[in-house]
């Protein structure tokens, strides 16, 4: 095996020699702990059967275990700075392609085509913190051929991945992800694995896609609007919510004649709600509306 570039010395001198600054507006805090690198790639459960997509290489720590793991490696870095630094820290590797690209401006779906022909992909980062949300909703949303998710993410974000009804957590990314996919929390990861140390902690968590959704709806746009409507204002009723945001042409009677009609208490709060009740929710609303 190469020498690892994750040792706390290696990455100093890597980030010396090329006079490189962090840059805390895209979230640059890289792993300096070799085992956990090992244990993410396991998590992932890495093959050389595998097309990976990583999101913000940085110098290269996990793509230089992901490309020993993997077949194939498509790393995506917005850092333009890093380019040179990443030719340099990963010479030696030729499964692995590098582009300098904002990951949410990315082809991911071309990539997908031309790398795994079409194929599922596994995708695995320590993601910028600032924009996790984003990138998980634009995986999941987009419907993109992905097997798994695995991702360093914030502590308290994986718990909100989690989280079910009444817990302080749940919320629109609560449901999203476990509308598409099983969700399992990997390891806690304390902020002196990371170079600079950020703030919190951190963890692990690995997003199975389904191949059927968690639940049928009749229609899943339907379904998104509601859960974001009632998830908008926390402290209001789902009939406030809906009657004030809901933007669906029912009056407040009507829409607390569906509330009462699937045996709720007119009070109910978003938050009560389980999946499956979205998923009746919306049902309701669509039959009430064709
Ligand atoms: N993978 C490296 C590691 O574990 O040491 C670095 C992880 S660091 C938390 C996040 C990386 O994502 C940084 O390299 C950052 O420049 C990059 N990044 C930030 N925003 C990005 C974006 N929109 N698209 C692609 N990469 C991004």
């Amino acid at each position: 095996m190469t020498e690892r570039i994750s040792t706390p010395s290696k990455t100093k001198q890597i980030i010396e020699e090329n006079h490189f600054t962090f840059k805390k507006n895209f979230g640059q805090n890289f792993l300096i702990d070799s085992n956990i690198l090992d244990n993410i790639s396991e998590c992932a459960d890495i093959t050389k059967e595998d097309c990976v997509l990583e999101i913000g290489p940085g110098i290269g720590s996990l793509t230089q275990v992901l490309a020993e793991n993997a077949r194939e490696v498509v790393a995506v870095e917005i850092d333009r700075t890093l380019i040179p630094i990443l030719k340099q820290t990963l010479t030696g590797y030729d499964n692995v392609e590098i582009l300098n690209q904002d990951i949410l401006k990315t082809d991911i779906d071309a990539i997908i085509a031309e790398k795994n022909n079409g194929k599922p992909i596994k995708v695995v980062a320590n993601l910028p913190y600032y924009i996790t949300t984003p990138i998980i909703m634009d995986l999941l949303e987009k419907k993109r051929h992905i097997d798994s998710i695995t991702v360093m993410v914030q502590k308290e974000v994986a718990e909100r991945m989690q989280a079910g009804p009444k817990e302080k957590e749940y919320g629109a990314l609560s449901i999203a992800v476990q509308y598409y996919c099983d969700a399992n929390l990997d390891m806690i990861v304390q902020p002196s694995c990371f170079m600079p140390r950020p703030k919190v902690a951190s963890a692990v968590i690995t997003l199975k896609v389904l191949p059927q959704r968690k639940v049928i709806t009749k229609d899943e746009n339907l379904f998104f609007h509601l859960v974001k409507c009632a998830f908008g204002q926390r402290r209001k009723t789902l009939l406030n919510s809906l009657n004030n945001q809901g933007d669906l042409n029912l009056s407040k009677e009507e829409l607390t004649a569906i509330i009462t009609s699937l045996g709720w208490d007119e009070r109910i709060r978003g938050e009560a709600l389980r999946i499956q009740d979205f998923a009746i929710l919306t049902d309701a609303i669509f039959d009430k509306l064709h």
